[in-house]
């Protein structure tokens, strides 16, 4: 029987999703298996869109189609928490599965604090995540640095502070070479430093094993020889425990102890990327704190605001809140600083740090910045972070604001 706090290496036993999942396809098992056996009416998940470099969003309820979402897309850098809200109803009427990052999870608890989703209806297969990396960077990465063309990358992995690719070989070189795949790697901070490499918020990021979620699947602390056919799982919920128990009794998965020393390396890998961000943080927090400051920062770079209310819709902590930006600020562009003390002071301390506002800000304004420096802070005086569990009664509940 498995419990909350286990530790244990899980894998497909269907060959075909064990050969196209990511580390022996543990996730894509139990998501099919979750959907095979009525444990849920629906999978969310993301499968390659048009290339390696595009995500795709889909809702699933034919089991066979589970295995279009095997193996990872890490140029993604969809946020699936307001899907749920958007277009599932919250998950109030239906029982949905779901493959999530650490900020998918974090803005999932962000929006039924605030009452627009049903956890009870969630079953959460939480993703380890190192970071996601912009398509257009990826793209620039894989032929600046890695000299290889983009379009013949089949793969890339994130693991122990490198980035690796896995692309055809060359057309026009030696018949073996075009047959195999190639790999290369480089040192994810040597590619930060040259400017390419994670999006800043992801390198800020310290939601790197989302143990808010029913399980945390990845990589870390696989042994040596298993690297790549199985993942490494933390049991995080009892209903994670028992979907571990229901699809290893029915031969879904099968499943083997770590031990003592994968356990450290696993808690060694997360501590690294976890100081890593701290680094980050220090780095990208340190011209807020100059003499400056932050709010003269924060006047300069929204003066070119165009008032297209991306930044709004986006956010997970705003939800249903694009009717009183639109009604309090009528005509003029860029609108006056006020517009963005409100959302400021809507997102407050429930900021996750997802970089959605900031990704898809048409003008480039640091807006993912700003609300995580204010965030952090507030993290520091009260203790409180945002998108964690439902017990907060200080600040949790957020009313949808009325003006
Ligand atoms: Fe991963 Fe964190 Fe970036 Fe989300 S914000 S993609 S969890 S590193
Ligand atoms: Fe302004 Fe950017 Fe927000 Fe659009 S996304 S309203 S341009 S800050
Ligand atoms: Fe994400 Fe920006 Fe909202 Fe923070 S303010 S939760 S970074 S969209």
């Amino acid at each position: 029987m498995s419990a909350k706090g286990d530790l244990i290496y899980v894998q497909a036993s269907d060959p075909v999703i064990q050969k196209n999942g990511e580390s022996g396809g543990a996730v894509t098992a139990l998501l099919k298996f979750a959907l095979e056996e009525g444990i849920v009416d629906a999978v969310l998940a993301v499968k390659r869109g048009i290339d390696v470099y595009d995500a795709w969003p889909v809702l699933i309820t034919d089991p066979k189609e589970v295995l279009e979402t095997a193996g990872s897309v890490y140029e993604g850098t969809l946020l699936l928490s307001k899907f749920f809200g958007k277009y599932l109803r919250g998950a109030k009427e239906m029982k949905i599965a779901a493959a999530l990052k650490g900020c998918d999870v974090m803005g999932i608890f962000e929006q039924a604090k605030r009452g627009q989703l049903n956890l009870d209806n969630l079953l959460m297969i939480g993703l380890n995540c190192g970071g996601a990396t912009t398509p257009s960077t990826m793209r620039r990465l894989v032929s600046e640095v890695f000299e290889v063309d983009p379009e013949s990358v089949k793969k890339d992995t994130m693991y122990k502070g490198h980035l690796y690719i896995t692309y055809d070989g060359p057309k026009n070189g030696p018949q073996n070479d075009s047959e195999k795949d190639l790999q290369k790697d480089f040192s994810i901070p040597k590619l930060e430093e040259a400017g390419y490499g994670r999006r800043s918020n992801c390198r800020r990021c310290k939601m790197k094993i989302p143990r808010q979620a029913d399980l945390a699947c990845g990589q870390w602390g696989v042994r040596e020889e298993l690297i790549g056919k199985s993942t490494f799982v933390e049991v995080c919920s009892q209903r994670g425990a028992g979907l571990i128990d229901r699809a290893r009794e029915a031969g879904a998965i099968s499943t083997d102890i770590p031990d003592a020393s994968c356990i450290k390396a696993r808690k060694r890998s997360e501590d690294a990327v976890i100081k890593l961000a701290d680094n980050w943080r220090e780095r990208d927090f340190a011209p807020l704190q100059s003499r400056r400051g932050l709010l003269a920062m924060m006047i300069e770079e929204t003066g070119r605001c165009i008032k297209c209310y991306t930044c709004v819709e986006v956010c997970p902590a705003l939800f249903n809140t694009t009717k009183p930006y639109m009604t309090a600020f009528p005509g003029k562009v860029p609108p006056e600083f006020a517009f963005h003390l409100l959302r400021y002071a809507h997102v407050a301390e429930s900021c996750i740090d997802c970089g959605q506002c900031e990704e898809l800000c048409p003008m480039d304004i640091p807006n993912a910045l700003f609300m995580h420096a204010i965030e952090a802070d507030l993290e520091a005086l009260y203790g409180y972070h945002a998108g964690e569990d439902m017990l907060l009664p200080k600040f949790a509940i957020m009313k949808e604001p009325e003006i």
